[in-house]
């Protein structure tokens, strides 16, 4: 077999059927000289599924500080192959600074496109494509997570989580709480023997999976805000005494003028005047 160019080679793999690495994938797999994996155990059974074995090294969280200033010295004569454990490295998992250090050495860097379980279930909501944000993880503490939406509640495009099943309920009723009640999706297990997609309001989705969380690995997806209907000045002064118990002034007046499309000096002095009272 023909010994691979130096350089840096991203390889995605499946998110849960095995058939959906790409020849390509499996062939630069077996040639690399080294592939650095999330979790060596799990890629030693993708390699076993093409029937090669190739050395390996971890490059997770936890180690990736240490161990890339030595991936980075040996793309200068090796073929590195970096996986993660499911999907599209660098997609909420690591490899963006071995990419960024590996291109400030110089290395060629390469890239194997395939699974991606954000763009997977983009594919299947039915929401709108033209636009879309991938948001990854919401923060699990609360004031973190309502601070990450509220950035988001303006933005006209189809936003994307990853979230898992426990914490399913609360993400969506949350979502549906600042976002107003949007047409959402969530999708479990795609390419997997119970793939599903389920589909409805943000409100009816966090009712359905309120009492029941679903097993398995869930994406969901937003569709972009309507148009903002006129705000009257009761919607706006009610958003802002809410955005106030969140937010200093300045940033609840600038919320608020986003949401609904008004002047923000004009909400800045209603703030203020809320404020007083
Ligand atoms: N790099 C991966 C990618 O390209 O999609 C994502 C890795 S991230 C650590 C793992 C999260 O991706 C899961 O918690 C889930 O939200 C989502 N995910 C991965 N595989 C999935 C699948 N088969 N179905 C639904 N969601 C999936």
């Amino acid at each position: 077999m023909e010994p691979l160019s130096p350089g840096l080679y991203i390889v995605a793999t499946p998110i849960g059927n095995l058939g959906d690495l790409s020849p390509r994938a499996a062939d630069i797999l077996s040639r690399a000289s080294v592939i650095a994996a999330e979790d060596t155990r799990v890629t030693a059974g993708l390699l076993r599924h093409i029937g090669t074995k190739r050395p390996m090294t971890p490059y997770h969280d936890h180690n990736a500080d240490h161990v890339r200033p030595h991936l980075i010295a040996r793309m200068a004569t090796e073929a590195v192959a970096l996986v993660s454990d499911a999907g599209t490295p660098l997609i909420s998992d690591p490899g963006y600074k071995l990419v960024r250090d590996a291109r400030a050495a110089g290395h060629t860097v390469v890239t194997i496109p395939g699974p991606c379980a954000a763009v997977a279930a983009l594919t299947l909501a039915g929401l709108p494509t033209d636009r879309f944000l991938f948001a990854g993880f919401l923060p699990s503490k609360a004031k973190a997570r309502t601070e990450a939406i509220a950035e988001l509640g303006a933005i006209r495009a189809t936003l994307i989580f990853y979230e898992s099943g426990p914490r399913l309920g609360a993400t969506l009723a949350a979502l549906a709480e600042q976002l107003g009640d949007r047409e959402a999706a969530v999708t479990r297990e795609i390419t997997k023997r119970f793939e599903e997609a389920v589909t409805g309001t943000l409100s009816t989705l966090a009712a359905h999976y309120a009492e029941a969380p679903p097993k398995g690995e869930i994406v969901i997806v937003v569709g972009p805000p309507g148009e903002a209907p006129p705000a009257s000045i009761e919607d706006a002064d009610a958003a802002l005494a809410d955005a106030l118990t969140r937010l200093p002034v300045a940033k609840a007046a600038g919320e608020v003028a986003k949401k609904f499309g008004l002047d923000r000096k004009e909400l800045y002095a209603r703030a203020l005047t809320l404020k007083d009272e």
